[in-house]
Parts: structure tokens; sequence; C-alpha cells
């Protein structure tokens, strides 16, 4: 494909997934640029996680394109109908340049809260234990968790678990932050204290694709929004045209609970 945006962070090109005979992305093309933050809003089931993953290949898409930077991720299905990521090695480079943060957290409940941090670097960066400690005081410092370096994830409230998770995917200084839903799973009194982290971390302009519930935030921090439907994107602008004047009916209905 000859429609390469040479400025863009992360371009997405037709994907399509299904799962048996569920389709559930019927071909999904999005743009970031450096800086971009991109909010994906959608009803429960309309495909919003299983986006996310592809750019990763968390799940691996069955057809389309990936591109980060200038790396292009491709896949195939091998002889057994699966599909496969067609340069695991290029896979890895680009995974490494991906931060991403999950509903669930998914802290290594073992390690204390910087060995979380600092598993990334030292493992898959190779850079020293020293160092790395080092930058993951810092970061924990930023997400206001000075004081828990040494605590263990069950010791923490979900807010703080979800900033210990934020921390972890910044010390791997990726060029993308992939969020999906990070404040869904927490108490309403929390949800505040991981919205101002991110807000933080769109004012710095990081790059940055959002899944998100949260349509007040959305509409405040994204520079596009995109809404999903059945595994397509029914309708995307500006957030502030989009939740203002949302142009298709399924967007109107799915605000309306919002008014
Ligand atoms: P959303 O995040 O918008 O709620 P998902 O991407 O999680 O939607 O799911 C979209 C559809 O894909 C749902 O019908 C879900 O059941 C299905 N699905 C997601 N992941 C899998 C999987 N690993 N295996 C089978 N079906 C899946
Ligand atoms: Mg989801």
């Amino acid at each position: 494909m000859n429609n390469n945006d040479l400025n863009a962070a992360v371009q997405v090109r037709d994907i399509h997934k299904r799962f048996g005979t569920n389709e559930v992305l019927k071909g999904i093309s999005l743009q970031a640029h450096k800086g971009d933050v991109l909010s994906i809003i959608g009803a429960s089931g309309s495909g919003k996680s299983t986006l996310l993953r592809c750019i990763n290949h968390l799940v691996v898409p069955d057809q389309g394109e990936v591109q980060i930077g200038n790396d292009i991720l491709r896949s195939h299905r091998n002889r057994k109908g699966i599909c496969q990521t067609d340069n695991p090695r290029l896979l890895e480079q680009v995974r490494a340049r991906l931060g991403m943060v999950f509903q669930n957290f998914n802290l290594w409940s073992h390690r204390t809260v910087l060995q979380n941090v600092t598993e990334g670097p030292i493992h898959v960066k190779g850079r020293p234990a020293r160092e790395a400690a080092e930058y993951a005081r810092e970061l924990l410092g930023k997400v206001g968790l000075s004081n828990k370096c040494d605590a263990y994830p069950a010791e923490l409230s979900g807010g703080q678990q979800q900033r210990v998770a934020i921390a972890r995917a910044l010390a791997m200084d990726p060029d993308v932050l992939l969020f999906d839903e990070p404040t869904s799973a927490l108490d309403p009194e929390m949800v505040g204290e991981v919205l101002r982290v991110i807000r933080q971390l769109a004012q710095e302009g990081r790059t940055m694709i959002l899944v998100t519930h949260e349509m007040n935030f959305a509409r405040d921090v994204s520079s596009e929004t995109i809404f999903m439907h059945n595994g397509l994107i029914e309708e995307r602008g500006h957030p502030k045209e989009l939740f203002d004047r949302p142009q298709s009916e399924r967007l109107q209905q799915f605000l309306q609970p919002m008014q």
C-alpha cells in the first residue's frame, strides 16, 4: 500500500479480525501523529480492545497492516489456519516501543512496585539495574508513588496499582502509549488520580491511543475521537465536534445517557 504518512507514529490499515464466525473488526484504518491523543469510544463488544491488541499483535490480525514509525507489522495464516506475525523479531522490537496499560493493571504480584517498573528495562532493554532503579524511582515520583517503591501490589489501592502500571509502561520510553479502559476497574473515588496522570502525559506531548468510557475526559484531552460500532468506525472527528454534534444516529444514541 502506498498511503504512507511520513509523520505518523501509528498507522493502522484495513485491519480485519474474526474469532470463529464472529467478525469483530471489519476493516479499520486510523492514524496517530506524534503527540496526538486518539480516543476510542463505543459500546461494549464493539471491538475496541481487539483493535488496540491488534496494534501490538497481542491479537494477530487476519488482514491489514500496522505501521509503527517506519516499521510495518504484517501477518499471515499458517497451514493450520492460525494467524501469525510475519516477522517475530521485528514485532519484538516494535513492542518494546509500545507501552500498554490494561484495565486490570496486570502487575506482577510477587514483585515489589520498584521491581515491577525495572523488570522491562533490565530484561528487555538490558539496562544496568542501578540505572533502571534510579529511573523507576523518578517515574514513581511522577505518578505520586515515591513512598511505595518497596510495597507489593496487593498492598496498594486500585488507583495506586494503575499508576504503577503507567510508570512501568513509561520506563520503557515508549513512542506510543496504548490504554485499554484504564479506569474501568477502579472505584469511582480513584478514577480522578489516574486520569490526572494520563492528562499530564497528554500535556507532555505523549502519543497515546486511549480506549475509554470517560467521555468528559476524552472530550477534554483528545486530538481526535473515534466511535466504533460493530467492528467498524462509525464516526470520527475532533472530540468537540463529535461529542457536541454527533452526526450518526448510533452515536447520538450512544451519547444519550450523558445528556
Ligand atoms: P470491546 O473492547 O469494545 O468491549 P472486544 O474487542 O473486547 O470489545 O470484543 C469484541 C468481540 O470480540 C466480542 O464479541 C468478544 O466476545 C469477542 N472476542 C474478543 N476477544 C476474543 C477472543 N480472544 N476469542 C473469542 N472472541 C473474542
Ligand atoms: Mg474492551
